[in-house]
């Protein structure tokens, strides 16, 4: 471990530091978290061949004490759960969360709170997750598919684009910093290397710019999630108290410090004001997780003045991350009433009600309007329905895994070899009508597939495809 950081942790922990040490000698913590949008805990744990014991501050989270390969069981493939550092589960919860909201991730990829709070929202509300490195965006679209939630909106912008378009609108706005990860030391040895001052010092110049941009986003009344998983004040209460310094009108909701939470530390700032001690730290040697900090902050003023204060771009014009590269051949109309047809063949239960987006040749069903999104890099304005091709609509991987299987008019079931298969991208043999048929595995969707004459073609996207 870097020397400096070491040096750094004993002056600032004194007695408690050797504790502080040791822990990492200690194996890391894993976790995973449930997807309460497609199971519950009990279901999930009587189906997983896994020791688990609950996460104390999540309800939806387990730590697993014995089980390997944890994105490879075909579960993952269906968005059941998530792999997520124990202590990074804390974040979401302490957004209180309630249905309805708008909510608004700043720094989502690769989506780990991103999928926690769609959880909490239960498709309700709307959730924008947004982030800034198009290097990243892949990714965090193809977690968030998999967890299959319809209220997503995928954004790929610069905090400060955001405020200015949008202004203070949101019930919660996240902000998972960019920070120097000291809290995951153990876990991460590209970050261990990267250690140096200067890049702490760095990292908390970036926040504080971004952390003013991302209070312009939150409606008075609102609140936002501070949280970084590192140790340096600077990163963590140096940035709250400066914060409140500059923002009257906001306050600390205190979080409460349970669980092994420690109280933050507002003798580690200038200003020593107590209300920071309402933030709170996860540290590795007092509580089973990694380190974290986690601070809510609410806006109690009751008017916002957005600054227009950054140069207004000039609408983009490269090629988004996930845009159609080329022209459709199909109308607006016609790609609506291939899938108006695609849904009254293929459905059930009234999936697919309510505002449709049509971009170039695809579709997409997307949550109450929340904001102007022109001038924008909207990757996805919702949940992608398909694509129309001249004379054929196929349907989305995305909505498939957005899809419970009484929702598809056909189904094909699998028992866990042939899944396994079928995400290696074999073909089956099956019975049934020609079409389209929602592949399944214990009640979850893995994907499409087409039947034709008995033989069921795999339509599971090649990129995800498991190698033999
Ligand atoms: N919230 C994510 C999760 O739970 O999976 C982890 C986010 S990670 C701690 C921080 C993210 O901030 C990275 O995805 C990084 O690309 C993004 N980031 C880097 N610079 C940024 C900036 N200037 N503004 C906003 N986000 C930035």
């Amino acid at each position: 471990m870097p020397v400096g950081f070491i040096q750094r942790m004993q002056t600032l922990l004194g007695d408690e530091a050797p504790a502080f040490l040791q822990s990492y000698e200690e194996p890391p913590t894993t976790g995973v978290r449930v997807n309460l949008l497609k199971t519950d805990v009990a279901r999930f744990v009587a189906a997983v061949p896994w020791t688990l014991d609950p996460v104390p501050w999540c309800p939806s989270g387990l730590y697993v004490r014995l089980g390997e390969r944890l994105g490879k069981h075909p579960y993952h493939a269906a968005g059941v759960y998530y792999v997520q550092e124990p202590s990074a589960m804390a974040v979401a919860e302490a957004l209180d969360i309630a249905p309805g909201q708008h909510v608004l991730d700043l720094a989502a990829a690769p989506g780990g709170k991103t999928t926690h709070i769609a959880s909490l929202l239960g498709n309700t509300g709307v959730l924008v997750a947004n982030e800034v490195e198009t290097s990243r965006i892949k990714g965090l679209g193809e977690n968030l598919e998999r967890w299959g939630a319809r209220n997503v909106v995928l954004v790929n912008e610069r905090v400060e684009r955001l405020a200015v378009r949008w202004g203070a609108r949101f019930d919660r706005v996240l902000l998972d910093a960019p920070c120097s990860g000291e809290g995951m030391f153990r876990k991460n040895a590209a970050a261990r290397a990267e250690w140096s001052a200067q890049h702490v010092a760095g990292c908390a110049a970036r926040q504080e710019r971004i952390l003013e941009h991302a209070a312009r986003l939150v409606r008075p009344g609102g609140r936002m999630v501070y949280s970084t998983c590192t140790f340096a004040p600077e990163e963590n209460e140096q940035q709250i108290a400066a914060f409140l310094d500059a923002h009257p009108d906001w306050v600390l909701v205190p979080v409460a410090p349970l669980h092994g939470f420690a109280p933050a530390r507002p003798d580690w700032t200038a200003q020593r004001a107590p209300a920071l001690a309402q933030a709170v730290r996860l540290w590795p040697h007092r509580l089973e997780g990694e380190g974290h900090f986690i601070a809510v902050l609410q806006h109690t003023g009751t008017a916002v003045a957005i600054a227009r204060d950054v140069p207004e771009d000039p609408p983009r014009r490269k090629r988004r991350a996930d845009a159609p590269a080329r022209r459709t051949e199909v109308s607006a109309q016609g790609v609506v009433e291939q899938w108006q047809d695609f849904r009254r063949r293929f459905l059930r239960d009234g999936f697919g009600e309510g505002t449709l987006a049509v971009r170039a040749d695809r579709v997409y069903l997307v949550p109450a309007p929340c904001a102007d999104d022109s001038e924008l890099a909207v990757v996805r304005p919702g949940l992608w329905l398909g694509t129309a091709k001249p004379g054929r609509f196929e349907p989305a991987h995305a909505l498939a895994l957005a899809l419970r299987p009484y929702q598809a008019a056909d189904t094909t079931a699998l028992a866990l070899p042939d899944a396994v298969r079928y995400l290696q991208g074999a073909a089956l043999e099956r019975a049934g009508p020609d079409g389209w048929t929602l592949i399944t595995l214990d009640g979850w969707s893995l994907g499409w597939g087409r039947r034709s004459g008995g033989i069921v073609k795999n339509l599971y996207p090649k990129g995800l495809r498991w190698s033999g």
